[in-house]
């Protein structure tokens, strides 16, 4: 056998270790892993030179492609970005547009011509008028299904129990933006409605910590009737922690993930970004941060994700004058990993192999694409990043493949970042330059 890719010299990271192996690919597939001599002839070797080898990452939240917003982002641009930051597969999030079976498969044409890295599809916004659609999605590979507990996509808790009971027929997962909205209402009443603010500090002030922990701590009660899986997306507080932690002690059905600047960012930072920092939920305190490095450490959290939702720089810079006028949502897919390397990894927070589990691993294991994806096993396709744990890089917007032409690390030195990333056994990213190329993604359906 002759292989298309063999990547030897290097040391191989899975959630259990770390082995100094190497890696063939052949059709897209990992055909063999093996020390030397045990490796097959290949069409190409990389010599990895004694560098961490991870999977391809999956960054299961970003709202990459929506067909009405694609001046902020699109397939091409938002796969380059992430195929340059060791990002193999996008779980594509709805952003504004409902993504039901129709949508799908538009959006799954539209990534098959434009994404250089592989992707799949969450369903949603989902409003219990659409549970008898399920049956249709799932049939097009998608069994993920996202729904809002507050503005602008609000589902009461009835509806929420309603759509969790027919997600959990078809064995699928409920993701769940999870902000009380009476909480909310009471505080954008207050700080929006009577005292007339308009600073930034008002958007974070109008979403408190405790309307995150009464929705998990709902959510947690529903998944517990009903036995069905719900994911909290991007959990961001001490009190989201402690209650999932305390669910899964108890067996329930419940998984979460938070994102990069949750792990870096604290409400302070805003102070100085202003609008840039506008996003929902909101940055929270230090003591926030710790729980949620602590949770990824322990397990709790089982997932790092971006919610890459970037919006222009004019989008944002209304945010000056009224920062209810201006959007929420930031770019991240690019510097997922870098920041994941340096702030996790090389500051000793997580070790190289829980990095695996909450960047590879896991999000495969709980979105249905367990061991095609997220896996260095034979068997699996071909998706991985060689790292460069040493290398120092000044974070800079100019150097990012993102439309909108900025980033909230800007200025941010780290330590650690992607060398070379492989999807499918083709070399798409190498330095910083991009060679994948449009149309080389996949659809990867869930099971
Ligand atoms: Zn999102």
């Amino acid at each position: 056998m002759v292989a298309d890719l063999v990547v030897k010299g290097g040391k191989l990271v899975t959630p259990e270790g770390i082995i100094e192996a190497g890696i063939a690919i052949k059709e897209g597939k990992i055909v063999k892993i093996a020390k030397e001599p045990g490796l097959p002839e290949a069409e190409r070797v990389i010599k990895a030179d004694g560098k961490l080898i991870m999977p391809g990452v999956i960054d299961a939240h970003s709202h990459i492609h929506d067909p009405d917003y694609t001046y902020r982002e699109d397939f091409e641009s938002g796969s380059k970005a992430a195929a340059a930051g060791g990002v193999t597969l996008l779980i594509d999030m709805p952003l504004v547009l409902t993504v039901l079976s129709d949508m799908i498969e538009r959006k799954k044409k539209e990534g098959e011509r434009l994404s250089v890295v592989d992707f799949s599809f969450h369903a949603g916004m989902m409003m219990p008028e659409y549970v008898e659609e399920i049956p249709k999605v799932v049939s097009l590979g998608v069994k993920s299904f996202k729904l809002f507990t507050t503005q602008p996509f609000k589902v009461d808790w009835q509806g929420v129990r309603c759509i969790v009971e027919a997600v959990s027929r078809v064995e699928g997962v409920t993701v769940v933006h999870a902000e009380d909205d009476a909480i909310i209402s009471e505080w954008v009443a207050k700080v929006r409605d009577e005292e007339g603010r308009k600073d930034v500090l008002a958007h974070f002030d109008s979403r408190p910590s405790e309307a995150e922990g009464e929705a998990i701590r709902r959510l947690i009660h529903i998944s517990e009737e009903t036995c069905g899986h719900i994911h909290i997306a991007h959990m961001t507080t001490t009190v989201g922690t402690v209650l999932v932690r305390d669910a899964k002690e108890r067996g329930i059905s419940i998984t979460a993930e938070t994102c990069p600047q949750y792990l870096v960012f604290t409400r302070k930072d805003a102070e100085k970004q202003g609008p840039y920092l506008k996003m929902t939920p909101p940055l929270r305190t230090r003591d926030d941060v710790i729980s949620l490095w602590k949770g990824l450490a322990d397990g709790t959290i089982d997932m790092v994700v971006t919610d890459h939702a970037p919006g222009t720089k004019e989008e944002k810079e209304v945010g000056w004058e009224d920062i209810w006028k201006a959007w929420g949502g930031i770019p991240g897919v690019e510097t997922l990993l870098p920041i994941m390397l340096s702030e996790g990894v090389n500051k000793g927070r997580i070790t190289p192999m829980k990095l695996v589990e909450v960047m590879c691993q896991r999000p495969s294991e709980v979105f249905g694409l367990y061991p095609r994806k997220g896996a260095l096993r034979e068997g699996s396709d071909g998706d991985l990043v060689i790292l460069d744990m040493k290398k120092e890089v000044t974070i800079r917007a100019e150097n990012l493949h993102y439309k909108v032409g900025w980033t909230p690390y800007e200025g941010m030195k780290v330590v650690g970042y992607p060398e070379v990333t492989v999807l499918r056994g083709e070399v798409v990213a190498e330095d910083g330059r991009l060679l994948g190329r449009p149309g080389y993604g996949k659809f990867v359906p869930m099971r």
